[in-house]
């Protein structure tokens, strides 16, 4: 890999971020200010969602929306997996539909939750990343740097798994901030027998015939967790990318070992150049999750009147969520509910917004993602936009800029043909890499409530382009 591919040479735009990996904040430097790549790690999809879940969905899209508004929406490339492949999915599924085939029955699982998740994150205003990658699109990819990471020395087999060898790795531990020995020292759990040090994680793993599995050199199974996105970040955004983000949760192990393998495979010092991670959503003190069994879905919030009798919006729920800095702890409860539902009861409508954010927000977004002073200034010009409509287009296109306050689109005019002209003429302007002329086009679009999404064709390689109308 040449220096150029991985080292920053993209100029500093005002943003400052909190680096995990060294653990102070950082003035933002892209690898290409033509395309700034964002990858976080998304949902395994065997359950609903809680609200929980749903800190990272929002804090990032909110990283995302603001990378797009300083680089260029055509720019910024973001991608969020689907875990879709886990031994709890395979369990819900043998209990959930134990009439069904495992495959179908998994198959069932993972469509209705993936569904479920989308119309959940999109009643909290998040827009879709430019890519969603589903781990079993990807099996192949893992099995490749699997074999890569045995041939470098780098992974063993034993007893029907293929493990990391932590110890082949100098630097193992760099995120986290663990030695390797510390980690051996203070395992309070026995070493597995077959691991040659007790921090070896699993990259594959066989299947018995009433697991799903693929076919692979060490025989048919499954993979580990974490092996899937350095595969697909790799896949989409390249050896070493610009940030990594998930909860603090994922830290260790899973970023500190998908740094391993994506290093150790791809021969580079680094996979992301910033890690950001959010503090966690709690109750009570105490981290909203499964396994404690305090949590609350973001269906059940929307929808029943489980968590203080009665429904919450969407809006309300994004709000709460903003209100306190990401990296910061956030007590989740009625009272805090209440209060961001106040606060937007103060705010007037939007306009449509043909001007740029205040300064005062995008200067708290740029400083480490400040939601919360973000807010404070947003709800100060809010005061004012009521006051005086010269104010309104400000205060809109700076709600905007958070996913705040969405203009209800006038589907009225909607005129497909046209709009099918223009989409065409801005590919040809990407294709002759007229960024100016492509960014016009979409900016216009936009205007008129018309949102672009880029993909790959996969048979081609080729960008294609649909539009759908913002609610
Ligand atoms: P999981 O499904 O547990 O892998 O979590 C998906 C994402 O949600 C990860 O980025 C987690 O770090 C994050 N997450 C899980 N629980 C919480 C929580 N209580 N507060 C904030 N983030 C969380
Ligand atoms: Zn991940």
């Amino acid at each position: 890999m040449s220096a150029a591919e991985t080292e920053k040479s993209g100029t500093n735009k005002g943003l400052k971020f909190t680096n995990t990996l060294t653990r102070e904040k950082e003035d933002f430097r892209a690898i290409d200010d033509q395309n700034v790549r964002l990858y976080v790690c998304g949902p395994t999809v065997y359950d609903f969602a809680h609200i929980g879940n749903a800190r990272p969905v929002i804090v990032f899209d909110v990283l995302y929306r603001l990378l797009r508004h300083v680089y260029g929406p055509d720019h910024v490339t973001y991608a969020r997996n689907i875990t879709d492949v886990d031994d709890k999915i395979n369990a819900r599924a043998l209990r959930d539909h134990p009439e069904l085939p495992l495959n179908d029955a998994i198959a069932r699982v993972t469509q209705r939750t993936a569904d479920q998740f989308h119309k959940d994150i999109e009643a909290l205003n998040v827009l879709q990343p430019d890519h969603e990658p589903r781990a079993t699109q990807h099996i192949d990819g893992m099995i490749e740097m699997i074999r890569l990471l045995i041939d470098k020395g780098h992974a063993y087999q034993a007893e029907g798994e293929v493990l990391f060898d932590t110890a082949s790795m100098p630097d193992y531990g760099g995120l986290s901030k663990r030695k390797l020995d510390e980690q051996i020292a203070g395992a309070r759990i026995a070493v597995d027998a077959h691991k040659k040090n007790p921090g070896d994680f699993v990259l594959w793993k066989l299947s018995s015939e009433e697991e799903p599995g693929w076919e692979s050199p060490w025989g048919r199974g499954r993979p580990g967790w974490h092996i899937e996105c350095s595969v697909m970040s790799a896949h989409h955004l390249g050896k070493v990318f610009d940030i990594h983000g998930g909860g603090l949760d994922l830290i260790f192990p899973h970023h500190e070992n998908e740094i391993a393998q994506s290093c150790c495979a791809n021969d580079t010092k680094t996979m992301a150049n910033y890690w950001m991670h959010n503090g966690f959503l709690q109750v009570e003190g105490k981290k909203m999750s499964k396994s404690e069994g305090n949590f609350f879905t973001i269906q059940e919030l929307l929808e029943t009147d489980n968590f203080g009798g009665r429904k919450w919006p969407g809006e309300v729920l994004r709000l709460a969520m903003l209100m306190t800095n990401y990296r910061e702890p956030i007590d989740f409860s009625v009272r805090k509910l209440e209060e961001a539902e106040n606060l937007l009861s103060k705010w007037p409508d939007p306009v449509e917004k043909d001007a740029a954010p205040s300064a005062e927000v995008l200067g708290a977004l740029n400083d480490d993602l400040n939601t919360a002073a973000a807010i404070q200034a947003l709800h100060a010009l809010a005061g004012e936009a009521a006051r005086d409509d010269s104010k309104m287009p400000v205060y809109s296109a700076s709600a905007a800029l958070m996913g705040l306050r969405p203009v209800a689109a006038d589907l009225s005019g909607v005129d497909d043909a046209a709009i099918e002209t223009e989409v065409a003429r801005r590919l040809e302007a990407l294709k002759a890499k007229n960024w100016p002329e492509a960014d016009r086009i979409r900016d216009e679009l936009a205007s008129q409530g018309i949102l672009l999404r880029d993909s790959k064709d996969s048979a081609t390689g080729e960008r294609v382009t649909s539009w759908e109308v913002k609610r």
